[in-house]
């Protein structure tokens, strides 16, 4: 057993929550793995316990089925070995929003948005008592981005910008660590799930390469890491725009523009 925080990657199976899983089994930290496909996750965790020595163990789980988000929020609350939570599962559909049905509308967001939210509900009050751990929440530049067609996925993402901010402003006081993560387009399986030929994309990025670069962010404290962003001076201004506007809200009377007709 490692001496370090295991680590638990939601949609470790493939893609991104893979390559996070590697990355923290040679870094020396146990694994939790969670997701729906336990083969893949067997496959992984073999390797992984004979290419590492690490702890893995396997939980499958359907994150949009209220019973198994509950084991594994239970996991989180009772774990104490658990440190750090990797909020990696999430997925994209295709088509527009007027080809998009109500149902696979709701299993996106419950996923994206409900399930790692709760996750993270689940983890933060034992992190915060114990006054360390981190969460990695896997954003995107979609939810920064409404002009790419992506609305709902963007829009969850958005909410998982959003709330890695305000758990962050509300939990580094207690000594937690909130990350987002926004890729852009990385190469992995997601492409098949939104029904676009990843082949078509330029300036898609290596799984490798964007993980390593996320930890980079991570070893960094960051609370918002942009791996293909290539001036950080661009999100340092965009946050400081957002944030000159917050004093000028509180105000007893309308904007003088909304004060004469047409
Ligand atoms: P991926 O290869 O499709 O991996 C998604 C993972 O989530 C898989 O392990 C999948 O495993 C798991 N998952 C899907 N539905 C699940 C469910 N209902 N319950 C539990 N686990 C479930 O995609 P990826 O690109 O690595 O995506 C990882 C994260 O990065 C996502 O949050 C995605 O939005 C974000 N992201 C990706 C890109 C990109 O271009 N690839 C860009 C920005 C952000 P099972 O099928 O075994 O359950």
């Amino acid at each position: 057993m490692s001496m370090k925080p295991a680590v638990l990657v939601t949609g470790s199976s493939s893609g991104i929550g893979a390559v996070y899983a590697d990355r923290f089994a040679r870094r020396g930290h146990d694994l939790v793995l969670v997701a729906r496909n336990s083969a893949r996750m067997g496959a992984l965790a073999e390797r992984l316990r004979s290419e590492t020595g690490v702890g893995v163990d396997v939980v499958q789980a359907d994150l949009t089925d209220s019973q198994d988000l509950t084991r594994i929020e239970q996991r989180l609350r009772e774990d104490a070995r658990i440190g750090v939570l990797v909020n990696n599962a999430g997925t994209a559909i295709p088509g527009g929003f007027l080809k998009q049905d109500g149902e696979s509308l709701s299993k996106l967001i419950t996923l994206n948005v409900t399930a790692l939210t709760r996750l993270a509900n689940a983890a933060a009050p034992r992190f915060a008592e114990s006054g360390d751990g981190a969460i990695i929440n896997l954003a995107s530049v979609v939810g920064l981005a409404p002009e790419m067609g992506a609305t709902v996925y963007g829009a969850t993402k958005a909410f998982v910008l959003f709330l890695s901010q305000g758990l962050g402003v509300e939990l580094a006081p207690k000594g937690v660590y909130v990350q987002a993560v926004l890729p852009a387009a990385t190469r992995t399986e997601i492409w098949e799930h939104a029904g676009v030929d990843v082949d078509t994309l330029h300036g898609v990025m290596d799984v490798g390469k964007l993980v390593d670069a996320a930890l980079v962010g991570f070893d960094r404290r960051e609370p918002v890491t942009i791996p293909p962003l290539p001036e950080a001076a661009q999100w340092s201004a965009f946050d400081a725009a957002r944030q000159a506007m917050l004093p000028n809200f509180a105000q007893t009377e309308p904007a003088e523009r909304y004060q004469t007709a047409a």
